[in-house]
């Protein structure tokens, strides 16, 4: 396996489902969710603040139904 040290590639988002709640992380969001099989909403919830956690996501960004 070889791991890329330098990422050229465009950071992928991590957006969340307004309806189940799932996370995916790709460049857009998905058509349909693959959790639920809705088409949902996604929220952009891509977090580059380091006040997160670095978990990737900020968990400040809640979905609003
Ligand atoms: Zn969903």
């Amino acid at each position: 396996m070889n791991m890329p040290e330098n990422k050229t590639t465009i950071p992928e988002n991590t957006w969340k489902c307004s309806n189940c709640g799932n996370t995916v992380v790709e460049l857009q969001p998905p058509q349909v969710c693959p959790s639920c099989k809705q088409k949902c909403e996604f929220l952009n919830v891509t977090c580059y603040q380091p006040d997160c956690g670095f978990t990737g996501m900020d968990n400040r960004l809640k979905p609003s139904k």
